[in-house]
């Protein structure tokens, strides 16, 4: 029986990792599909301090991992598939095995949202994507208009990294005024190739008879007004779900999946503890998920030290 099984390998998970690999509970960490998280998508991280030329997101969880194995954290390419939650030990299927914990760490972050259009769904990977820093220096969008859809910072960031390929990069966005930080909107709004198209929704992606991106349908909300936008990629940054759904209906979350600890880091299941994007829907930050990722770690140390007493 595994002490602590801490699912997710972002910031969160590998953080929890190297606290509770520390305190010697050798921990075993279940990297999901996407080891590394999200920040592995992301070009240079320039707000995680310690770095003051900013650190590439890939380097950030590299080392993050090496860290946390250098005092004996385990890793295990894996998924979880299932859970049973009302019983000691913890259960869970891990790709079809079963795996039992005395502690789990939930560091299982989010996943990129869609926009829902049939469209969406039929073109993606060709010319449809959710990351620029993947797939933005493919053949298909050199010196190509592409669009961006979104308003955050991940959308100014895509933007402002696909300047490098593009010809004209379209930041799409369905109000008149960016969500984003000043720096990165500033940033977006000042490139030269960048421009933005304002209170404007996507309602197709075309063109699917061609199995390949042409252009986009937009509306316009505040007119109605529909226009076609030529364009060779799509590239959607319009937010993030949660990565919660495994644990539906045992561990207690929000109306759109993320889980609401009840005290730091405690679930509403004694042994079950919760860090990162996977339960915060407010910061988001990689430095935010690595500090509840160490909150997590010593709430589950502090619970097995009082079972063991
Ligand atoms: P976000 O801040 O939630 O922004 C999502 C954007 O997508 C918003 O502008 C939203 O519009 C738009 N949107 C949502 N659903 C939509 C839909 N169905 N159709 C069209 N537009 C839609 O998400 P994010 O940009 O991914 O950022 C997430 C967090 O990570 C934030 O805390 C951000 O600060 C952080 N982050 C930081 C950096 C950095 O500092 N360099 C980089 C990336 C991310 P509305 O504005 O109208 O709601």
């Amino acid at each position: 029986m595994e002490r602590v099984v801490i699912i997710g390998s972002g910031c969160a998970g590998w953080t929890a990792a190297l606290y509770t690999a520390r305190a010697n509970l050798k921990p075993l960490v279940l990297t999901g599909t996407q080891p590394g998280g999200l920040l592995t998508t992301t070009t240079i991280v320039e707000n995680y301090p310690g770095f003051p030329e900013g650190i590439n997101g890939y380097e950030l969880m590299v080392r993050l991992q090496k860290q946390a194995e250098r005092f004996g954290a385990r890793v295990e390419f894996g998924t979880v598939e299932a859970v049973d939650l009302s019983r000691q030990p913890l259960q869970l299927t891990v790709d079809g095995a079963a795996v039992e914990a005395e502690t789990i760490i939930i560091a299982s972050g989010a996943s990129h949202r869609h926009l829902g259009l049939e469209s969406e769904t039929k073109l993606e990977t060709r010319g449809v994507t959710y990351c620029a820093t993947c797939d933005g220096a493919l053949p298909i969008f050199r010196d190509k208009p592409l669009v961006v859809v979104g308003g955050g910072d991940s959308a100014c960031e895509e933007a402002l990294y696909l300047t490098r390929f593009g010809s004209t990069v379209y930041l799409v966005h369905r109000r008149d005024q960016l969500r984003a930080s000043k720096i990165m909107a500033e940033r977006a709004l000042g490139h030269a190739k960048i421009k933005p198209v304002w209170d404007c929704v996507l309602t197709e992606i075309l063109d699917v008879s061609q199995n390949r991106v042409t252009g986009v349908r937009l509306k316009n909300v505040k007119t109605q007004a529909e226009t076609l936008l030529d364009c060779a990629g799509v590239f959607v940054a319009i937010g993030h779900i949660p990565n919660t759904q495994v644990f539906k209906g045992q561990i207690d979350m929000d109306a759109h999946g993320y889980i609401t600890p009840r005290r730091g880091s405690l679930t509403n299941v004694p042994g079950v503890f919760a860090a990162g994007d996977c339960a915060d829907s407010v910061y988001r930050q990689a430095v935010t998920a690595a500090g509840m990722g160490c909150a997590a770690a010593i709430d589950a140390e502090r619970h097995l030290a009082a079972r063991n007493e």
